[in-house]
């Protein structure tokens, strides 16, 4: 069995650890990314102020056409009363009246138009209520569904950290040295296998001289190409 065959083990197993370290990098990251929310919280409380601006429009409208309506039926009350007998005090008061009426129209309008804007503000705050409440819905199951994933990656990795320190004895200093200095080189992966007469990590064609050596020297051999270190099955 060649020496290599170690530090291939080595290499396979730190592969794992690494492939289940970048997954829960991700799940991390993902958890950690409260953008969403916070996005959905802050249309939500805009909503929310627009809706009691427009609500108090609508109030205040509301108010000035009773006051008017008030106004008018004071004045009315007063002309049918039968207590004002100068002709110029009638018509006075007929004129006020008449004036009071046009502008009751125009606040009238004011209301009506208030109303449709208040009931739009109310659909669009009903909206992104739903819209708020659904996020935080998805958020929950999606968190917990990568709870469950992190600590099923976590209980694989502490089962490849026994096997690596199983593995580890095997490979002596000086190969670990170079595994180790390599896969700071090579993103990660120092060792790699020969496929098909390739190198599996860049792909480059392997004359069989090489491949033979890979097979069977006791020393490290070469990728030419990316300088991995080849084993050959
Ligand atoms: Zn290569």
């Amino acid at each position: 069995m060649s020496t290599t065959f170690h530090l291939f083990r080595l290499q396979e197993i730190d592969s794992q650890i690494d492939k289940a370290q970048r997954r829960l990098d991700e799940i991390q990251k993902i958890l950690d990314d409260n953008r969403e929310l916070k996005r959905a919280k802050a249309y939500f409380k805009k909503c929310e102020t627009e809706h009691d601006i427009s609500q108090k429009i609508l109030r205040k409208t509301e108010d000035e056409v009773k006051k008017q309506r008030i106004k008018i039926e004071q004045t009315e009350a007063m002309l049918y009363s039968g207590n004002i007998k100068n002709p110029k005090e009638v018509q006075d008061l007929q004129n006020k009246s008449q004036s009071l009426k046009r502008y009751l129209s125009k606040l009238e309008d004011d209301q009506l138009e208030a109303m449709v804007a208040h009931d739009e503000e109310k659909e669009i705050l009903q909206n992104s209520q739903t819209d708020l409440d659904k996020l935080k819905a998805k958020l929950i199951q999606e968190n917990s569904r990568l709870a469950g994933e992190k600590s099923g990656l976590n209980k694989e990795k502490e089962g490849l950290q026994k096997d690596r320190a199983v593995a580890l004895p095997a490979v002596d200093v000086e190969r670990l040295e170079l595994y180790n200095k390599l896969r700071k080189q090579k993103r990660g992966v120092a060792v790699t296998v020969i496929n098909d007469g390739g190198c599996s990590s860049c792909g480059s064609t392997l004359t069989l001289d090489i491949q033979q050596k890979a097979r069977s020297a006791t020393n490290a051999t070469y990728c030419p190409s990316c300088q991995r270190i080849l084993y050959g099955k």
